[in-house]
């Protein structure tokens, strides 16, 4: 999950927002002082209702106390029930009484209005020292009455709690309700200043969880001038990192660094969407596979760096290509998705052509991105040109998914490789062939570990003495049903999956062990391996055949490896050093099939070799080219000169022989002389020769 995402989900998560705790907290805090609230006025209410009776308890004697003391002190009775009097309408009053100081009772007052309840509490509540008492039922305040320092009497008042009580729970009720109507006035005002406040925060959220990440590019707006707007803007900032650094990885994911052109990755994605795309529509596409020929040679010979300028000028030119080809070929308008050039391999670049009209506009649109990619390049003054070879799928019909379409390109590739042709389509049979391939691929792999390649040998002979020099080792695939397989067939399957070299090793093994044998006989024969390509990539190469030499027990002078004029020539500086120690050790070497690499023939005195095997196209040609017997007089006057020995191929009449025998030639190989025989009958025919049994036509064979 990327930070962004858990950001995001982090604030789902959450159930309330933060302007519903902060109202939380504000309705917590309201109900918290209103109820601490109340506590204080319960019992504020409580003491009060004690301190009301105080308070009137103290005006009453205030006001009557120094009268009715006097009255009391007089003995005017009269006067005292008209005082005590005045007190019968007081509110909650249930009786008052005048007492002397020694308890005795003067004069008594009951309230007609005082309840029952209270009167009959009344008895219970009658104390004598002053102060105010607070009975079950009722409230009594007992004040005392003073004449000239000396207290008279007391006079007793005494007051129903309830009604007391009632009195101020009214009052109480009225200040709660004043408190409840501030609440209810207070909390939706702060309710309200609350989520004005929240608003900004409450705008980041949500922008915060609408963003995904391919709009990491919007900002947010928020105009409140305090903390809110500082968050915004530090928000907005760090958005605009993620997005940069968002693109940066896009870029490094799906862009190549060297040619700036979408990379595999994106190619592959581009592909699959246009595979899916025209399947479902009904216009087809295009997959083009450029291949940079001799791009790999380039950097070779003018190194890594120059090759990447190199391939960056080719995308720039590729791309440019494309941009025309939407226009010229596809005529694509403005609303079409365009065309896609990417690099997707070290040497290999790919259009993808969304829509097109016909196969025809393919071509021509591969047309078009192959021929920018062949024009030579101005480089550092030099002109430099790639050499490109181009294979082609139409969309969806030769590919159903982009890996398949990919591979039916490449195969497409490969086949216009082959056959050295600048640009090929896909076709069915190209799939059969690669399918044909494979198996042949397993046979072989099961052939190698039955041991069914072995070597068979073709007899070479001296032209003037007639005698046999040695004989070629040559590769043969003998299946569990007796049917032999050309080389010409499996060689180059061989070389393609890889099986050539331990093809080679088994056929050098073998030949080594043979020859090693001839020799214990007597027969001092020579025998020639052919050398493949791929052989030379590995760097023991001389130590493996050095060691096959030791264990077949041969000694290194009689064994000849026939390397191809092309491949010698390709790889010079390589094959020179890689041959260098058997060289050392008496190993000879041969140039194969001379004549059919078209190397100068100055180039033959570089090459660290011994013999120069003629091309058998040449030797056919003597009697059917008229100019065949030149080429061949001035190879061997050449070879003649730069002190090879020379071999002519394929010598099948006796003709052919003569003709090479009088301009100096000095073996001959061919089917005149016999075709490669299995070992056993090429042992027999040594043995006959040395016996003086084998005929060749222009006489008896014997051997060198
Ligand atoms: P190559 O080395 O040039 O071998 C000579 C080919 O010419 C052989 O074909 C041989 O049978 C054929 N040939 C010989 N005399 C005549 C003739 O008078 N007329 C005609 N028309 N053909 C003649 P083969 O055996 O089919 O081998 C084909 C090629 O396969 C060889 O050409 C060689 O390049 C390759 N090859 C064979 N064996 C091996 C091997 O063990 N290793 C490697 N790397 N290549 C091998
Ligand atoms: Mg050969
Ligand atoms: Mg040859």
């Amino acid at each position: 999950m990327t930070p962004q995402a858990e950001f995001m989900a982090g604030a789902k998560r959450r159930a309330m927002s933060l302007a519903g705790r902060v109202c939380l907290l504000v309705a917590g805090l309201i109900v918290a002082v209103a109820v601490v609230f109340s506590a204080v006025i319960w019992t504020a209410w409580k003491d009060e209702s004690r301190g009301h009776v105080e308070v009137v308890g103290g005006e009453i004697a205030r006001a009557l106390g120094p009268r009715m003391a006097e009255s009391l002190a007089s003995g005017d009775r009269d006067r005292l029930g008209r005082l005590l009097n005045t007190l019968k309408d007081g509110t909650g009053l249930v009786w008052a009484d005048v007492r002397t100081p020694a308890g005795a009772t003067v004069m008594r007052l009951t309230s007609p209005a005082a309840p029952a309840r209270a009167l009959a509490a009344a008895p219970l509540a009658t104390p004598n020292t002053p102060g105010v008492f607070v009975g079950r039922d009722a409230y009594v305040v007992v004040a005392p009455l003073r004449k000239d320092g000396a207290t008279v009497g007391y006079l007793r008042v005494s007051f129903d709690r309830k009604t007391i009580d009632d009195i101020r729970a009214g009052r109480f009720a009225e200040v709660w309700l004043i408190v409840l109507a501030m609440i209810a006035i207070a909390a939706p005002v702060t309710l309200f200043a609350v989520s004005r406040i929240m608003a900004p925060l409450r705008t980041l959220t949500e922008f915060a969880q609408s963003l995904t990440e391919d709009d990491l590019g919007r900002r947010l707006t928020v105009r409140s001038g305090d903390e809110f707007e500082t968050l915004a803007e530090a928000f907005n900032r760090m958005m605009g990192r993620l997005d940069s650094a968002m693109q940066r990885m896009r870029k490094l994911a799906y862009v190549d660094p060297i040619t700036e052109l979408p990379n595999a990755e994106r190619f592959q994605m581009e592909l699959q969407s246009v595979v899916e795309g025209a399947k479902q529509g009904e216009q087809m596409g295009a997959l083009v596979v450029l291949a940079l020929d001799r791009l790999p040679r380039l950097a070779d010979t003018l190194g890594q760096e120059a090759a990447q300028e190199l391939l960056a000028l080719a995308g720039q030119r590729l791309a440019a290509a494309v941009r025309i080809a939407d226009r010229t070929v596809r005529l694509a308008d403005a609303g079409e998705k365009p065309s896609l050039a990417a690099r997707i391999s070290n040497m290999e670049f790919a259009v993808i052509a969304p829509s097109l009209a016909s196969p025809s506009d393919a071509a021509r649109l591969a047309q078009v991105a192959a021929s920018a990619l062949s024009q030579p390049v101005g480089w550092r003054g030099h002109r430099i040109s790639f050499g490109c070879t181009v294979g082609a799928a139409m969309l969806p019909r030769d590919g159903e998914d982009a890996d398949t379409a990919l591979r039916h390109a490449r195969l497409a590739l490969n086949a216009a490789r082959g056959e050295q042709r600048p640009m090929r389509f896909f076709t069915r049979s190209l799939d059969n062939d690669a399918h044909a391939r494979l198996a042949l691929e397993r046979e072989m792999r099961d052939a190698l570990e039955r041991s069914e390649f072995r070597a068979f040998f073709q007899p070479k002979v001296n032209l003037l003495s007639g005698k046999i020099t040695g004989a070629e080792a040559l590769a043969r695939w003998t299946r569990p049903d007796g049917s032999l397989v050309s080389p010409a067939v499996f060689i180059p399957a061989a070389e393609e999956n890889g099986l050539i070299d331990a093809i080679s090793e088994s056929i050098l093994r073998d030949a080594c062990w043979k020859a090693a044998a001839w020799s214990r006989e007597g027969f001092h024969a020579h025998v020639a391996v052919n050398i493949s390509a791929l052989q030379f990539n590995d760097e023991r190469f001389a130590q493996k055949i050095l060691r096959t030499l030791e264990q077949a027990g041969l000694d290194c002078g009689l064994l000849e490896l026939e390397v191809t004029e092309s491949v010698a020539m390709k790889n010079l500086d390589r094959v020179t050093a890689l041959i260098e120690p058997l060289r050392a050790r008496g190993v000879r070497f041969a140039i194969d099939d001379f004549g059919t690499g078209h190397s100068s023939l100055a180039a033959l005195t570089r090459l660290p070799f011994d013999l120069l095997k003629i091309d058998q196209q040449f030797i056919r040609g003597l009697a059917e080219d008229k100019h065949a017997p030149a080429i061949v007089e001035t190879i061997l006057a050449m070879a003649a000169s730069v002190n090879f020995d020379t071999v002519a191929e394929g010598v099948e009449t006796e003709e052919q022989a003569a003709f090479l025998r009088l301009r100096g030639c000095s073996v001959g190989q061919g089917y005149l002389y016999g075709p490669a025989l299995a070992p056993a009958d090429f042992l027999a025919l040594l043995r006959r020769s040395a016996g003086g049994a084998a005929e060749w036509p222009q006489g008896r064979l014997g051997v060198a």
